[in-house]
């Protein structure tokens, strides 16, 4: 099995870590006999956060202050800070001028947000939303509670679309609720192509970007999305914060998601008129350094050469894959058979390729178990299970659970290949 020294060129050339932004490396200590690097290939559950942004943090702590509530300087500083980085989020997804930028907790705290802002008929929301059986739960639970259609992904993107097509047609959708990347398969859907669908029929689209943000380019604008959502946890920035943009008329009008001080223009004893704008769904004290640090991260990656940061995963995911595909009783899964392994520079068309995440499983083994010989005897850390996302991994044929690799700016070929090698050992020694 090839070692590092001999991996094939027309990987290790692109494979080279844009690691020098993310944070310090670690020591798995679990490994049986002592310390190696760990091998972090759980990129897609949540990324570390980089350096320069636990630096920015470090600077702004001093003028730690609740915001919007003191004339002080501190308190100056930090409303400044805060709402600061609404504007470079808003420039980070290519955002419209006059799009809503509203600070959560995370994806799943912006799609509840959006739950509660569609717009109403006789206090009841007045079209469906529609999404497809593939989706995360974050993206899949929230329309539960409002009216709504699943679609049945079809076995390929081309087919599934045409499937959107005829359940828009029926009429009666407000929402078009999607991935922009498969959090199980890194597969990307063409959302450029989707929201042009979704608006022919007069709907909206809302794009869950929490895994397609950390790994691709993404422009609003241009492709005219309506809302978009994503967490900074997996974009390199700490846990807590996440982020909904988009169209605000919807958001102006929608229920508060959090009702309490900040989110009013005037409280009494028993009603109350509510404000407009983030503040309306922000109530409560806000997450001034979670904001702050989303923002500082989205700055670094929007720095990042699209050309080199695209290869550097595809070098690493299409190493993984041929690897996997020679080890006999592994199996790499995908959704669709059209999907395209590599990434194509045009975000948000069809075929544009597949994010740093592959899943795969290994027969007559249990994916818990695969995972934590992983982690013990070789020092990696990948994600088994059914990856919050229960209806796609039975249609895989997968109600168990499988693995999940998925790699980001620190990752490096040596760890593909250290996945490989112990996949291999597995195989020959068993467990
Ligand atoms: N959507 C996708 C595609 C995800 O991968 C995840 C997280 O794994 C989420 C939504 C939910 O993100 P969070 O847990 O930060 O709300």
């Amino acid at each position: 099995f090839p070692a590092a020294r001999e991996v094939d060129a027309r990987f290790a050339a692109a494979a080279r870590p844009l690691a020098a932004v993310t944070g310090a490396e670690i020591q798995s200590p679990l490994i049986k006999g002592g310390h190696a690097r760990y091998a972090n290939l759980d990129y897609g559950a949540s990324a570390p956060a980089l350096s320069v942004v636990s630096a920015y943090l470090n600077e702004i702590l001093p003028y730690y202050a609740s915001v919007h509530r003191g004339a002080g300087y501190a308190s100056q500083i930090s409303t400044s800070v805060y709402e600061n980085a609404r504007d470079i989020v808003r420039d980070f997804v290519g955002g419209r001028p006059d799009d809503s930028v509203i600070f959560t907790r995370n994806t799943t705290d912006s799609l509840n947000l959006l739950a509660g802002c569609l717009p109403l008929q006789d206090g009841r929301p007045a079209g469906e939303v529609i999404y497809l059986d593939i989706e995360h739960h974050a993206n899949l639970l929230p329309w539960q509670n409002v009216p709504h259609r699943s679609v049945v992904a079809a076995p390929t993107l081309a087919a599934t679309i045409d499937r959107l097509r005829d359940e828009l047609a029926r009429g009666g959708v407000s929402l078009l609720a999607v991935t922009g990347a498969s959090n199980v398969t890194g597969e990307i859907l063409p959302i450029r192509a989707l929201a042009a669908l979704a608006h022919e029929y007069g709907a909206r689209i809302v794009v869950d970007a929490a895994q397609l943000a950390p790994h691709r380019r993404i422009d609003i604008a241009a492709d005219d999305v309506d809302y978009l959502a994503f967490s900074g946890h997996k974009l390199y920035a700490p846990f807590g914060t996440g982020v909904l943009v988009g169209r605000t008329d919807w958001l102006d009008a929608g229920t508060p998601h959090l009702a309490g001080g900040g989110a009013v223009r005037d409280a009494r004893l028993d009603s109350v008129s509510w404000t407009t704008g983030p503040a309306r769904h922000e109530g409560g004290s806000p997450n001034v350094l979670g904001a702050a640090a989303l923002a500082r991260a989205t700055q670094v990656i929007a720095e990042l050469d699209p050309a080199q940061w695209y290869a550097h995963e595809d070098a690493i995911r299409s190493f993984l894959v041929e690897g996997l595909q020679r080890i006999e009783g592994v199996t790499v899964h995908q959704i669709f058979a059209d999907s395209s392994a590599e990434s194509s520079l045009a975000d948000g068309q069809p075929g544009a390729g597949t994010i740093g995440v592959v899943n795969f499983s290994v027969e007559g083994y249990d994916a818990g178990l695969v995972a934590a010989y992983l982690s013990a005897e070789h020092g990696i850390g990948l994600r088994d299970g059914r990856f919050c996302a229960h209806p796609l991994l039975k249609r895989l044929g997968l109600p168990a659970g499988s693995l999940r690799a998925s790699f980001g700016l620190g990752s490096r070929l040596e760890d593909a290949e250290r996945l490989l090698a112990g996949l291999r050992q597995l195989r020959q020694t068993g467990l």
